[in-house]
């Protein structure tokens, strides 16, 4: 099997090892030290603020995104919405379940954001800003410094899920101001689900003490506390956390964030300059490092997913709902290499030459 979704993705060796072994009682001090080091290692990694704090909670990415609006934002608070597909829906419905006054920014589908769509918000005493940094459903990465631009001219405090460009693309917190940076163990990280964390500023740290969130599982409060002896309330996926210990301390090992991230931008590029003579299109602009979104121009994208996945043992992502049969998506993070996007390729060229991709 070779897999060019977007999480889970193929895993790296130390942490198929750590797969394989018993998982281990937690409330040890052994244990606290790794979670703290996971925390140390993901606020470097993010440029976080050195007052910045790392929570991990167990449950997908979606766990986080819920935990960030219930914890930190109240009826209180006007929120803004950058919805330009399904994760920035989901934001959305967050905000409407929590009873969050919200308003959307609709993005046009692979379209990017311009400071334009912003302007008609502006001193408009709105209080929050929630952003997926990089809309996965459509590859398209929002311009994080001119949002932290927006959010710093006026006042907002600046939610990010950065769940899928968390390791593929640059990202500064203290730099941009984020306030609330929230991330996953499956999608760049390589790791199983199971785990996403937050990693929060002061600001945030304030607003978590003073708003009492009454839910007992996504409390931000008694997970701060509890991480305060780098432990959890409750039994977290301790599997995971391990792997993704190992793994933080091989991208360190092997130089840290920034040659992490150029070796996922180099598989994209290598990517994208050999899909040009395929009948295929670019879908969206601006894209992450993290996915191409292509489109096709006669076949159904749904169908090539198919014929790779049951014919050749190939995972691409489909896409869901309109784009279904218009557009799909290769993933280029996880344990990838050129070699296995060379593989990718040649296959797509066959599909090509037999009129199959057309
Ligand atoms: C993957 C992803 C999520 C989380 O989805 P889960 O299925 O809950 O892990 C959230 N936001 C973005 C942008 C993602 O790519």
């Amino acid at each position: 099997m070779l897999n060019f979704t977007v999480g889970p993705v193929q895993a790296f060796e130390e942490v198929k090892y750590i797969g394989g072994q018993d998982v281990p009682y937690f409330r040890t001090s052994e244990f606290s030290e790794i979670l703290l080091e996971n925390e140390k290692l993901i606020k470097e990694f993010t440029y976080a603020p050195k007052e910045a704090r790392c929570v991990f909670l167990s449950g997908s990415g979606t766990a986080s995104m819920e935990a960030a609006v219930a914890n930190i934002l109240t009826p209180g608070d006007r929120a803004l919405v950058i919805n330009g597909g399904s994760f920035g829906e989901r934001f959305a419905e967050l905000c409407k379940r929590y009873e969050i006054p919200c308003t959307e920014v609709k993005c046009e589908s692979g379209k990017a954001l311009t400071y334009d769509q912003l302007k008609p918000f502006e001193n408009k005493s709105y209080t929050a800003l929630l952003v997926n940094l990089h809309e996965t459903s459509t590859g398209v990465l929002y311009d994080l410094s001119m949002l932290s631009r927006f959010c710093r001219n006026n006042g907002i405090f600046f939610i990010v899920d950065a769940i899928s460009a968390f390791l593929a693309d640059e990202i500064d917190m203290e730099k941009e101001g984020i306030d609330v940076l929230i991330s996953s163990s499956q999608k760049a990280l390589g790791c199983p689900p199971g785990i996403s964390f937050l990693t929060l500023s002061r600001q945030a740290l304030d607003r978590i003490e003073n708003n009492h969130y009454k839910g007992l599982y996504l409390n931000l409060q008694s997970a701060l506390t509890n991480m305060e002896r780098g432990q959890t309330p409750y039994t977290p996926a301790v599997g995971t956390l391990l792997q993704m210990h190992a793994r933080l301390l091989k991208i360190k090992e092997l130089g840290g964030v920034k040659t992490e991230i150029e070796r996922v931008r180099r598989l994209a590029g290598h990517f994208r300059e050999n899909i040009c003579k395929l009948p295929l299109d670019i879908y969206s602009e601006n894209m992450s490092n993290a996915v191409t979104a292509v489109s096709t121009r006669k076949c159904s994208a749904y169908e090539i997913f198919m014929i790779l996945k049951n014919e050749y043992g190939i995972w691409i992502c489909p896409n869901g709902g309109e784009l279904a049969e218009k557009v799909f998506r290769v993933g280029h993070i996880g344990n990838l290499t050129i070699t296995d996007h060379n593989k990718l390729l040649a296959i797509l060229y066959e599909l090509a030459e037999k009129e199959i991709l057309v």
